[in-house]
């Protein structure tokens, strides 16, 4: 435990508990070495010392054993001056919680990629990630927000999956986020009795069973007797369209109707619906309710980063 002073404490806005603390781009991280990461050594060095005025945080390294770190606050005067002395500092990750690693394929400004780094380093609270462009900053108190990403395929691979993927490589303005996904194959709710004829929303969905003829409801075709639809709530509507009745049998693999059937399922599920036009939708039908955010069947980028938004609770005022 650090010592200092009432006044002192009342300077520092951050509660050194809360989970995922990374500066932002009004808390800059600088680096220092010094001879010693003592916390008592660390305040006196760096409390009432000169810094650069947006200078926040100080990742202190040992100078003979720089993999060793510690992470300074500091307390700063509101002033216009370039550089001013910190009014106080106070240690947030003593040298026992800290690692430091490289990684050049991390971008510290991407809490996620900080919290893939972090992984590495399970036993330590305060990870300093060493990152692309040599960027030095950190994540303390990594919890990763958990997020199930449930889709359907074929085509492979699952379009939210990989959209989630690339929206998280480059978003600056959310936690961390770690996804597990829940991929359903569409072929395997096609269950005994096998159809003898299976009609799938389109040909670019890439259906085939073996020993199963497969028409696409894309391409009109010829009703034939006692035939399976495969396919969303919007193919069902194609398909009374197109022939005035329900086919013989439906299959439903919305994934609305997989995540409302799958209890298994908690926390915080992002979702497609064929029924979605554009924009998000919070469904108040299912259990999950008020975790699952659902994007359309053909959501943008924009869409998907919205609903990550949402679901980590990112406030607009953020
Ligand atoms: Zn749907």
């Amino acid at each position: 435990m650090v010592r200092f002073d009432e006044t002192a404490a009342r300077m520092f806005d951050l509660d050194p508990a809360s989970p995922n603390v990374m500066p932002s781009r009004y808390r800059q991280v600088s680096v220092a070495a010094v001879p010693s990461l003592a916390a008592d050594d660390l305040v006196a060095r760096f409390g009432g010392r000169e810094a650069y005025c947006r200078t926040r945080f100080v990742v202190a390294r040992h100078q003979a054993e720089p993999e060793r770190c510690a992470l300074v606050e500091l307390a700063r005067n509101a002033s216009d001056d370039l550089f001013s002395p910190a009014a106080a500092a106070r240690v947030l990750a003593g040298a026992q919680e800290c690692a430091y690693l490289r990684d050049d394929g991390a971008d510290p400004g991407i809490a996620s990629h900080l919290a893939r780094v972090a992984l590495r380093r399970p036993d330590r609270r305060c990870i300093v990630v060493e990152g692309r462009y040599r960027h030095v900053s950190f994540l303390l108190n990594p919890q990763p927000v958990p997020v199930t990403v449930v889709d359907v395929v074929p085509p492979e691979p699952s379009k939210l999956a990989d959209q989630v993927a690339r929206v998280l490589d480059l978003a600056e303005d959310l936690p961390p986020i770690a996804v597990s996904e829940r991929i359903v194959d569409s072929r395997s709710l096609v269950t005994a009795p096998a159809p003898d004829a299976l009609i799938v929303p389109c040909r670019g969905g890439g259906v085939e069973i073996e020993g199963v003829a497969v028409a696409h409801l894309d391409e009109r075709p010829r009703l034939t007797a006692g035939s399976t639809l495969l396919g969303c709530q919007r193919s069902q509507q194609i398909h009374r369209w197109f022939y005035g009745a329900d086919a013989d049998r439906t299959i439903d693999w919305c994934p609305r109707r997989l995540i409302a059937a799958d209890p298994s399922l908690d926390g915080l599920v992002l979702s497609r619906c064929c029924l979605r036009e554009e924009g998000l939708e919070h469904p108040q039908d299912l259990q999950q309710a008020g975790t699952t955010v659902m994007v359309p069947w053909g959501a943008t980028l924009a869409e998907v980063h919205e609903a990550l938004r949402s679901l980590a609770g990112v406030r607009e005022d953020h």
